[in-house]
């Protein structure tokens, strides 16, 4: 009898996990923890958010907010459990970290087609690939041995890149007279704290920042950042003006105080439901740990900060997966080998939850003997879920780089298409914003009546 392994309770793993075992099908999830933590992982529960509580826009307009809702429609554990345990941040989607992990972890644990193995998988040969079915999801930090036998196995390129992770602040530790709450352009009801700085306190700040020192990575010279997450102080190093334009940027914020927007500021985002925790938004950094207390401490209402956690450096992992992959997430020799999330080169925390649902509904198919006569929904190319999917299957390989969810991933549409699908809705929208809303509303269509959807897209022009 053929068995069903997912490799990694993260993001990915638990969703496919979670899909399989709701199809009927038993599933062994074997996670690592407690025994064995990467670098950035603390918890024994599962799905762990490893650095923001934010799993970004909450709006089908913006590609990761359509991607959520797709998602939804699919009956997605993670996103379920995400919306449960949501905590106030405008128009994204961030969550108790604490909460959303226990819960999930909690669902896992209960499902009677789930059984759970904490050790961890050093090499795919503990496999009979001949017979039994795996998922590969065990994330940007994979074990090292796991990842050289991937190595070998595949003949998969070197490739990484290093990332950055934010701070976070006690509540109580920062001074309330000095910030204000207050959403951009007032979206939403104040979720954000901000703290203001005047051009003289920006200065000091960026003076401090950019000789600060930082932590040695190994292998420097062959550091690749990746461009979204950029670590703060390598962001100030571009130029002066830079951050204004980044992650201290003060439009559509108005202080209070001087009834104006200041000159810079930071935004502090709420980390958990108890509203005790804050993090920096923006400042993923690899500045020692004292210098964050020094550097950071010269915010604007952050001088008493107390840090309960400090960014950090890690290394990312991934494969060259348009080599190796195809549009099930299938390794194109090995028909019984799936991988998911990150480590296949989606970007984030809700593409690695997409990527997992796809990967888990492949290999429902494939164990069931299922040959979808047509192209099933969550792998048609004008979603999300299906553009990312096409993605990382026939990207280039030469230059494979991870991807967020984004609408360049989904088919374009020329001036008089998108007219046709204003008309057909009746959109109010222009241009850009206009164009964001009919990618949005053509994916859902495909799943359901967007009448409530296009109602409330007009309601906010
Ligand atoms: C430090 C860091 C910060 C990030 N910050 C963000 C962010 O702020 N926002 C965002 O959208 N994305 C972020 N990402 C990117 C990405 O979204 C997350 O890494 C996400 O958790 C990836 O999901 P995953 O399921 O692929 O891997 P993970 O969630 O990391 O899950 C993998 C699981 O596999 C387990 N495991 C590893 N090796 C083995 C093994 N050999 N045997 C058994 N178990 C194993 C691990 O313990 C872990 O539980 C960050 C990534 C890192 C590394």
């Amino acid at each position: 009898m053929s068995k069903v392994y997912v490799i990694g309770a993260g993001l990915a793993g638990s969703e496919a996990a979670f899909q399989i075992a709701e199809a009927g099908i038993r599933v062994n999830l074997i996670e690592m923890k407690p025994q064995t933590f990467s670098a950035a992982h603390q918890s024994a529960d599962f799905a762990e958010l490893v650095c923001s509580n934010s799993l970004r826009s909450n709006q089908i307009e913006n590609a990761v907010g359509l991607l959520k809702e797709e998602l939804r429609l699919n009956n997605s554990l993670i996103i379920e459990v995400a919306d449960i345990t949501r905590v106030p941040a405008g128009g994204a989607l961030a969550v108790d970290r604490n909460n959303f992990s226990r819960l999930i972890t909690e669902k896992i644990r209960k499902h009677p087609l789930i059984t759970i193995e904490r050790r961890e998988v050093k090499a795919l040969s503990e496999f009979d690939l001949d017979k039994d079915f795996v998922i590969v999801a065990s994330g940007p930090l994979t074990s090292s041995s796991l990842f050289n036998d991937l190595k070998k196995m595949l003949g998969a390129d070197d490739l990484y890149f290093f990332d950055a992770i934010a701070p976070i602040v006690d509540a109580e530790s920062i001074d309330r007279k000095k910030v204000f709450a207050a959403s951009r352009y007032d979206k939403g009801e104040g979720e954000y704290l901000n703290c203001p700085f005047t051009e003289e306190e920006y200065e000091s700040f960026y003076a401090e920042l950019i000789k600060a020192k930082t932590t040695k990575v190994e292998a420097f010279d062959d550091i690749k950042l990746f461009q979204g997450c950029l670590p703060i102080e390598s962001i100030a190093k571009q130029g002066k003006e830079t951050l204004l334009y980044g992650p201290l940027k003060p439009v559509g914020l108005i202080d209070p105080k001087i009834g104006r927007q200041p000159y810079a500021v930071v935004q502090l985002r709420q980390d958990n439901q108890a509203g005790s925790l804050f993090n920096l938004v923006g400042f993923q950094t690899r500045l020692t740990f004292p210098e964050q207390k020094r550097v950071f401490s010269l915010i604007p209402g952050l001088e008493a900060a107390v840090f309960e956690r400090f960014g950090v450096m890690h290394r990312n992992s991934f494969l060259n997966s348009p080599k190796h992959l195809n549009l099930g997430y299938q390794h194109n020799r090995l028909s019984n080998l799936y991988f998911a999330g990150q480590i296949t080169g989606v970007e984030g925390y809700v593409e690695s939850v997409g990527s997992g649902f796809v990967a888990a509904k492949s290999l429902i198919n494939n164990y069931l003997n299922i040959k979808p006569e047509e192209l099933p929904l969550y792998l048609h190319p004008e979603t999300i879920l299906g553009g990312l999917a096409h993605y990382v299957s026939l990207a280039e390989t030469k230059n494979f780089q991870p991807m967020n969810a984004n609408f360049g991933l989904v088919p374009g549409l020329d001036r008089s298409e998108l007219k046709q699908i204003k008309n057909k809705y009746s959109l109010k929208a222009k241009g850009r914003r206009l164009r964001r809303q009919v990618y949005a509303l053509r994916a859902l269509s495909h799943y359901k009546d967007v009448k409530e959807e296009t109602q409330n897209l007009n309601a906010q022009e």
